[in-house]
């Protein structure tokens, strides 16, 4: 595994709105400065670093603290909540930590996950999820939501529950017709290096019904790295590649579509940071 090169740089400002600089996949490190140098170099000016269990929760919330351009996530990610030994202690961890500073805007990722977690974890991500959805509406914060193969759950969920002010479905992995779902209910869609597949039609059908304003960047950094690196090691430098596929499937002059994007990510989590 490796990095991929830099890509040409956007004509204008985007934000990776779902980043992970905490997990190192092999020997594929990249510090958080560097990272954040060389992911502005190209035009990827701010990150959301987002957590998945109690320690990265932590990292995102020193991260954002720290960094002027990060704004930080906590959640425990949909695979990690059926294994909590306490998940009431864990969920008021989560709870500490998505409130410590104003720079932590988001709950997230949380959601439901049927790929990895079979039957027998289903009620306590279930219960999790539920529970993150609270959180995020009683702080007023941003809901990032994972959904793999569990879209008609999700938003089953989501229905009981009630949508937060504000939502996004994180690497968006569905139709059009979920897409169209999703939108009714109010959620931005955040599209991830999954839209550059060779075999992701379905998604590219997706992001071209998505009203403008609805629509989000993300890389999922170190993993899903866009066409044509598949495989390799990803990082939020990438995001250029992903946004000119973007582009092209909406039929978009790039610059504009990147000033589209920013503003939605502001008025996503919240505004500007
Ligand atoms: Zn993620």
């Amino acid at each position: 595994m490796s990095f991929p090169p830099l890509p040409e740089p956007l004509p204008a400002p985007v934000v990776d709105n779902h980043c992970h600089f905490d997990i190192v996949r092999g020997d594929d490190e990249l510090s958080v400065s560097d990272g954040l140098a060389k992911a502005a170099s190209v035009g990827v000016t701010r990150i959301v670093q987002i957590g998945c269990d109690l320690p990265s929760a932590r990292f995102a919330e020193e991260a954002s603290r720290e960094w002027a351009n990060v704004i930080g996530g906590a959640a425990l990610h949909p695979n990690d909540a059926p294994l909590q030994p306490d998940l009431e202690a864990a969920l008021a961890e989560i709870e500490r930590l998505v409130t410590a500073h104003p720079k932590m805007r988001v709950v997230g990722e949380t959601g439901l996950d049927f790929f990895r977690t079979g039957e027998e974890g289903r009620a306590l991500q279930t219960e999790s999820f539920r529970r993150h959805i609270d959180i995020a509406k009683r702080h007023a914060k941003t809901l990032q939501i994972h959904d793999r193969d569990a879209h008609e759950a999700v938003l089953a969920v989501v229905d009981e529950e009630g949508a937060p002010e504000r939502w996004v479905m994180h690497c968006f992995s569905g139709d059009a017709a979920f897409a169209r779902q999703c939108l009714d209910r109010g959620a931005y869609l955040s599209f991830s290096g999954t839209v550059t597949f060779k075999n992701a039609g379905y998604l590219r059908e997706a992001l071209a019904i998505a009203p403008r304003d609805r629509i989000l960047v993300e890389t999922d950094a170190p993993f899903l790295t866009p066409h044509p690196h598949r495989g390799a090691t990803n990082a939020a430098y990438m995001v250029p590649t992903t946004m000119r596929v973007m582009a092209e499937v909406l039929d978009e002059d790039l610059e504009a579509l990147c000033m589209t994007v920013d503003e939605n990510t502001d008025r996503a989590y919240g505004g500007s940071w």
